[in-house]
């Protein structure tokens, strides 16, 4: 028996044969001085079959799985991105054969996508640009779609696993995958998540030792593999199953309730979302409404910045969809780890306390302008909140409210609609925020605290620093301390407060919240019926964690 480790990123026990995914060779040997004329037309024919192959495969999933439609939809439209196009004609002009020209320029992008250093949405679409290529590849070599079928229960392994594969996978007999590389964010973990199989990722260390033919036991939350489980190793997972099972039946109990403590507080309990890829899953685990979206996501899949009108149908979507219930959608909040080539933010020795989120849209307002513009035209849609990141100065606020009250001057003039109902909010993740909270309160509708960054500040711990993890602790007294102030401030002020960093997720901190009077929690969708359940659930005595040290 041998227990291996990567990272879980989908729950669920599963115990079976491991195989290895079989991959077709698709490996590209660079041969030049062809005929430009006649790579171009092998091109345009498997690019036009790629495209077909990819309609039909979307319009399939939107029946059963908008989140994998949407994978399709963005392979689709990566077929047609001029970067990607220009870099391959340019390759096929100097005779380069159209296999090379496509796999060169996959490469190329790709490793633009895995440098954004910290980034794991982006190092998740270099997987997405190696699956088209992949794809189009396939097509050009004359190779028929992989199969992965088979004829009895097994744990599949690979190095990774493209989102293509991962949908066209046996679901009747795949019961989870072990891949040597992927991040819980890259499209397989979360399309795993959705068919609700066991998934781990990023084994690099042990991988090597996933033997073809051994019986593996795996745990999808730990991210342990078991290879050769014992009779006792196999007990204890089978107990974890039955468990898991019961916990989900237990959280179906719970997803469709009122979040209401003993004493009558009413919490709302709503998602934070990155897109609208995620509305399925607010609604499938009950969330009350959206309390964190993080709108720098519709700006990091680009090569430009997204246009008011592009931004407009996505926030008026969003609104439509989740109405009456409401929609917190924060603003863009770039610079740190968050950064795209185009924003042309220069290097800097210390981003997550540079030129970033409202330090940027404040020196460069037609970046927030056109956003805001956005959001109030789609205000009309459904019930919209705006909020603003990364505070520290009442000053940022009053520039804010100066800006706002020009846009909507701007509005009436030329006659747009908008809502007068949108409530505006600002987070509180900086301490100076917090210790300021008394005044900030006034000046707005709500705060809503970061506790990821709020964490980071107060702890001076980065919070992408692996070997400072132990420090970087949302439940430490210093940062409960300024929670609990910011919450007294905003009550003192007339407004609500909410939590929406991921120790809003951290039901041993539930009790705390609810004493301090925290009137929305927002976390991550999956997170929501658990959280319900602390809340009901919940017996106040935070006094014992403030008084820790
Ligand atoms: C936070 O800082 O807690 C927060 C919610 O914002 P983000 O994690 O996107 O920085
Ligand atoms: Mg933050």
């Amino acid at each position: 028996m041998r227990i291996l480790n990567g990272i879980g990123a989908s729950p669920g026990i599963a115990e079976a044969e491991l195989t290895w995914l079989a991959q077709p060779d698709l490996s590209v040997t660079r041969v030049n001085g062809l005929d430009p004329a006649v790579e171009k037309e092998r091109y345009s024919r498997a690019a036009a079959q790629a495209a077909s192959e990819l309609d039909t495969l979307y319009t399939r999933a939107c029946e059963t799985d908008a989140a994998t439609a949407q994978v399709f939809e963005f392979h689709r439209m990566m077929l047609e991105d001029p970067d990607f196009c220009d870099g391959i004609v340019e390759a096929l002009e100097q005779g380069s054969k159209a296999e090379w020209a496509v796999s060169h320029t996959a490469e190329g992008l790709s490793k633009i996508f895995s440098a954004m250093d910290g980034d794991e949405y982006m190092q998740a679409r270099a997987a997405d640009v190696q699956d088209v290529s992949r794809r189009l590849i396939r097509i050009l070599k004359g190779i028929h779609d992989e199969s992965t079928k088979f004829d009895h229960p097994v744990i599949l392994a690979a190095d990774d696993l493209l989102p293509s594969q991962t949908v066209r996978l046996d679901k009747k007999n795949v019961l989870g995958f072990v891949t040597k590389y992927g991040s819980s964010t890259s499209h397989s973990a979360i399309l795993a998540r959705t068919l609700g199989i066991p998934c781990i990722v990023s084994m690099e260390a042990d991988f090597e030792q996933l033997i073809p033919g051994s019986t593996v036991a795996i745990d999808g939350s730990t991210g342990q593999v078991v290879v050769n489980p014992s009779k006792e190793v196999l007990a204890e997972f089978k107990a974890r199953q039955t468990a898991h099972q019961a916990d989900r039946l237990a959280m179906g109990l719970y997803k469709d309730r009122a979040a209401v403590t003993q004493a009558g507080h009413k919490v709302l309990v709503a998602a934070n979302i990155g897109g609208l890829e995620d509305i399925d899953a607010v609604f499938s685990y009950g969330g009350d409404g959206v309390g964190l979206f993080r709108s720098e996501f519709i700006y990091l899949n680009r090569t430009d910045f997204p246009s008011e009108e592009a931004q407009f149908l996505i926030y008026k979507e969003v609104l439509e969809r989740l109405a009456p219930r409401p929609v917190v959608v924060r603003t863009l909040d770039l610079g740190s780890d968050k950064q795209a080539p185009y924003f042309g933010i220069e290097g800097e020795e210390n981003p997550a306390m540079g030129y970033r989120a409202i330090r940027i849209c404040l020196k460069e307002p037609h970046i927030l302008r056109t956003q805001i513009r956005a959001l109030l035209r789609a205000s009309v849609y459904g019930n919209l909140n705006v909020m603003f990141p990364m505070i520290t100065q009442l000053r940022q606020v009053r520039g804010i409210k100066s800006l706002l009250a020009e846009i909507q001057h701007d509005l009436k003039a030329e006659r747009i609609p908008f809502s007068q109902e949108v409530q505006y909010g600002i987070m509180i993740e900086t301490p100076a925020a917090a210790i300021m909270s008394d005044v900030l309160a006034r000046e707005v509708d709500f705060l809503s605290i970061g506790t990821n960054d709020l964490t980071q500040y107060t702890m001076a711990a980065d919070r992408m620093n692996a070997r400072i993890r132990d420090q970087f602790d949302p439940a430490d007294p210093a940062v409960l301390r300024l929670v609990k102030l910011t919450a007294q401030n905003a009550h003192a002020a007339g407004i609500w407060v909410g939590v929406c960093g991921e120790s809003a997720a951290n039901t041993a901190l539930t009790n705390f919240y609810m004493d301090i009077g925290i009137d929305e929690l927002s976390v991550a969708p999956a997170a929501i019926p658990s959280v319900k359940r602390a809340v009901i659930e919940s017996a106040p005595e935070s006094a014992n964690l403030l008084q820790i040290g």
